[in-house]
């Protein structure tokens, strides 16, 4: 091999080995997934629609087929204290098919989730020729919106014994507090679900890119994932006790969606997280319908958090979904006591931000940024940036709300009489040609009076 070329092929392999190919997800990684698909036998046999439709059952009670429940359900199994009760709807289609299961608020303190939930189970999606009216369904989708009830109440991530419950799981009956309600959740609400869609945004300060995460090498993950039809999926596991590791462990497809950041309800976030979940339903088969796909997806496998080396306050130019060069400035970082100085923010890769700080104030070793660097599709990619922001546009964000009511749409009045002929009137022969046209001038001077 030339020494040229050599040289050229050392550098691209050093550069390959220090920054993570994101869209592209590495070649061993790949083969894994890939063999797995293979592999793949469900262990629980497909869902048989010409069967018959038999009643859901859900912590002993039954629902009908074609019909709605909401279900009490208590988290603690207490007979002093509180039990912290929690809404489970549960619509089950006339038909047969998979059993979804959505939650949300599983951090108490991020809304997006429990708002998307909440609004999937209202009549504006139940209602007669809706998209979850039973009657058209085939399968079944379970909807908890609250998963941390205590959480929720007091705007806080965590449960009141200090315990995060998505690092709890599978948990145990006899554990902690936090334990006990994961082992009593996945016991009875994941158990028993083919898939489970759970709805996150980033922790408080942080700002999520709407995104999927799932273990792309577990068949029924990598599905639903792809089924989602977003434009970023990160491939992984899930942390060590998160509910999407211990639901793939039972063989449940399973992803995390997240989007926007704690204590916001990020219209934007919802609209995209619903998108998705219908969009699931419709691949499924749950519901009618084509499921939309994305122009392209980042099935990523590596990320950088780009954090502050100075302390002080972070004026940031860049948000979720920005798409920056390396070397670009992404922010500034001034100290009020020291107002003459400032230090700039230096994107150490090209990629897109999948989260953004949105709390200004930053010491030494803040993340400021989750970068998940891009150097393939880039042309793609670019035509997909918001023209005006330069940053990512992500699908089911641009169309209106599907939950508006008919009530919500302004209808505006024009009045006037429909002159020159009647409102079809051109469509009612082909154009006539040259000779024809003479006929038809020639008649129409005929019927002039
Ligand atoms: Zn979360």
């Amino acid at each position: 091999m030339p020494e040229k070329a050599k040289k050229k092929q050392s550098s691209r392999s050093k550069r390959t080995k220090t920054l993570k190919v994101s869209n592209q997800i590495p070649p061993k990684r790949r083969r894994e997934i890939e063999k797995a698909l293979d592999a793949h036998e469900p262990s629980r046999p497909e869902w048989d629609r010409l069967s018959g439709s038999k009643q859901h059952r859900f912590f002993g009670k039954r629902i009908k087929p074609g019909t709605i429940r909401q279900i009490e359900f208590p988290l603690l199994d207490v007979k002093l204290g509180d039990s912290w009760p929690t809404s489970v709807t549960i619509i089950h289609g006339r038909r047969p098919g998979p059993t979804i299961t959505i939650t949300g608020g599983v951090h108490g303190d991020e809304m997006v989730g429990q708002v998307a939930a909440s609004l999937l189970a209202q009549n504006v999606f139940t209602g007669a020729g809706r998209p979850l009216d039973p009657e058209m369904m085939a399968g079944t989708v379970r909807l908890a919106p609250v998963l941390n009830p205590p959480g929720f109440t007091r705007q806080m991530r965590y449960f009141p014994d200090g315990r995060d419950l998505n690092r709890e799981f599978p948990g145990t009956e006899m554990g902690s507090t936090t334990g006990r309600v994961a082992h009593r959740v996945l016991k009875e609400l994941i158990t028993g679900s083919d898939f489970l869609l759970d709805l996150h945004t980033a922790a408080r300060g942080r700002d999520n890119l709407p995104q999927v995460r799932a273990d792309l090498a577990h068949p029924p993950s990598n599905r639903v994932a792809r089924a989602f039809g977003i434009e970023v999926i990160l491939d992984s596991k899930g942390p060590k006790g998160s509910m999407r590791r211990a639901a793939a462990d039972l063989d449940i497809g399973s992803l995390t969606y997240e989007g926007g950041g704690a204590n916001l309800t990020d219209h934007e976030a919802v609209q995209i997280a619903i998108h998705g979940v219908l969009n699931v339903l419709r691949s499924l088969h749950v519901i009618p319908g084509n499921a939309a796909r994305p122009k392209f997806r980042l099935l990523a496998s590596g990320s950088t958090w780009v954090r502050a080396d100075e302390g002080g306050l972070v004026d940031l130019f860049v948000g979720r979904g920005s798409f920056v060069d390396a070397g670009e400035i992404i922010g500034r970082i001034v100290d009020p006591q020291r107002p003459s100085e400032s230090a700039d923010i230096i994107s150490p890769l090209r990629g897109i931000f999948i989260c953004t700080a949105n709390n200004p104030i930053v010491t030494p070793g803040t993340p400021v940024g989750h970068l998940l660097p891009v150097n393939r599709g880039i042309k793609l990619i670019r035509k997909g940036l918001d023209k005006n922001t330069n940053r990512l546009i992500i699908s089911g964000s641009t169309g209106e709300p599907i939950w508006r009511e008919d009530f919500e749409v302004e209808e505006i009045m024009i009045e006037g009489e429909w002159s020159g002929g009647a409102v079809d009137a051109e469509w009612q022969r082909d154009w006539p040609t040259p000779s024809e046209k003479e006929h038809v001038e020639a008649s129409e001077e005929e019927d002039a009076d």
